[in-house]
């Protein structure tokens, strides 16, 4: 091919020995984050240590900030935005953002969940975010989240992720006995009011009354027991069913990783160590770690909420400056995962507008669906600048679509952050099986979004 033609380059067949110790090396405190970050809460709970590990504080509105600060804003435990003030004037430099998600789509309990049926003691779900049903029956599930009992106190629950836990189940039929639910298409072969969990089956039988001798009643004694709950403390809950499995290398050479919950935390980490690692003091940096995304970035946690402008507010405040002129002159990686083009399943993608596994970090000029409709489409400028600062400091990156042309679609926080007048482009790594239960990703591409994001902010 000639030196006019553009070409991908798949990173594993470029790496001498030092990138591939150093691709190796990086996956494994990923390995770490995502196998202890299910849920936004978890993941926040971790960066935030890590955080002040690295000496950030946390910041009040009302505080004032100058050059060299860093701060973190916790935002119910569910949010984080992690500010570095840099030197040079935030009203001309503007802000480097890199947005990414911590929320992936789970299994989450009703707030009146428990009943039983035949001996067996169950509970009612309703799911979150895009998932296809049938994925979650007839795998090991773990429960997390947060109870507010009576008495205003919070506690954490985290079942089914020791080795020596009990695990939760939604069953599924045998194939002997499956004939008509085969007949069904895939996606109406597991309703939305048939992802019940399995909670118990052994009965209270030391109950004094025989119409408490229930395995509900034995199972709300061991929740009293343990957390000191009532069923009542259900209504004040949020808890998650997630897989029970730990990040696994993929393939005899070790070049993948498969893990629950990559979309979108393989882009968390390398966000949040990139601005760990890389020290230059010059341009002011904010890393949003966002929630809700995968329901549309709503509520007070998602991306849509005005604290992310109220910040920007407070930082141009601080000094005395316009916060229309920092946002005019910031710009936003929107960091989310693409799909990754599977040879298993070619005719959903377009090849020469895909990205593809350990090809590095893909870049995404629109997403949305049909006519481009409801997406961020970065303009040629800003796709130039981007272009020429990873090309500029030797990151592997392509670009790709999410999937062929009105085959389906979907969206990123991106369109959020451009609405405030702040050029955006997505940037994420390729995933196989998006929103399944055991994601894979490339760790060399892992790698090379964590160099992307270390040009971006140095
Ligand atoms: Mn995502
Ligand atoms: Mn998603």
């Amino acid at each position: 091919m000639s030196e006019l033609a553009y070409k991908r380059t798949n990173v594993y067949e470029k790496a001498d020995e030092k990138l591939m110790k150093a691709i190796f090396d990086y996956a494994e405190g990923y390995r770490k984050f995502i196998d202890e970050g299910k849920t936004e809460r978890e993941a926040c709970a971790y960066v935030l240590n890590a955080a002040k590990e690295k000496g950030y504080k946390p910041f009040q509105f009302g505080d004032k900030l100058k050059a060299g600060d860093k701060v973190y804003y916790n935002n119910r435990g569910k949010n984080i935005y992690l500010i570095r003030v840099g030197t040079e004037p935030v009203e001309k430099d503007g802000i480097r953002i890199i947005a990414s998600h911590i929320d992936s789509p789970r299994i989450d309990l009703k707030q009146v969940p428990l009943y039983e049926s035949d001996g067996i003691a169950l509970a009612k779900t309703h799911y979150y975010g895009g998932i296809r049903k049938y994925q979650w029956a007839a795998i090991p599930l773990a429960l997390h989240g947060a109870v507010v009992l009576s008495n205003g106190e919070t506690i954490e629950v985290k079942i089914g992720e020791d080795e020596s836990d009990p695990v939760f189940y939604i069953s599924d039929l045998l194939p002997h006995l499956a004939a008509k639910q085969n007949a069904k298409p895939l996606g109406e072969g597991i309703g939305g009011e048939d992802l019940n969990i399995w909670f118990g089956n052994i009965p209270y039988t030391a109950a004094k009354d025989d119409k408490d001798k229930t395995v509900k009643e034995n199972l709300l004694r061991i929740l009293n027991e343990k957390y000191g709950m009532k069923e009542e403390d259900f209504l004040s809950a949020e808890l998650s069913l997630v897989p029970a499995f730990k990040a696994r290398d993929i393939g005899l050479d070790r070049g993948l990783l498969g893990a629950y919950g990559h979309d979108d935390r393989v882009c968390t980490y390398p966000a949040y160590t990139a601005l760990f690692d890389e020290e230059s003091d010059k341009h002011t940096v904010m890393v949003v770690l966002a929630d809700k995304e995968e329901i549309g970035s709503e509520g007070t946690t998602g991306m849509q909420c005005v604290l992310f402008t109220d910040l920007i507010d407070a930082i141009a405040s601080s000094f005395g400056v316009s916060s229309a002129a920092v946002r005019a002159n910031s710009r936003c990686l929107s960091a989310d995962v693409n799909a990754g083009y599977d040879p298993n399943y070619k005719s959903v993608s377009e090849p020469l507008n895909s990205t593809y596994v350990s090809c590095g970090a893909g870049v995404t000029k629109f997403t949305g669906a049909r006519g481009k409709s409801a997406s961020n489409d970065a303009d040629a400028e800003f796709m130039g600048e981007i272009r020429k600062l990873f090309n500029e400091n030797g990151v592997i990156w392509q670009t790709g679509e999410l999937g062929g042309v009105d085959v389906g679609g979907g969206g990123t926080v991106a369109k959020y952050i451009a609405k405030m007048n702040i050029n955006t482009v997505d940037i994420g790594v390729p995933v196989i099986s998006m929103h399944s239960p055991f994601e894979v990703i490339s760790k060399a591409d892992l790698y090379e979004e964590y160099l992307a994001f270390r040009a971006f902010i140095k």
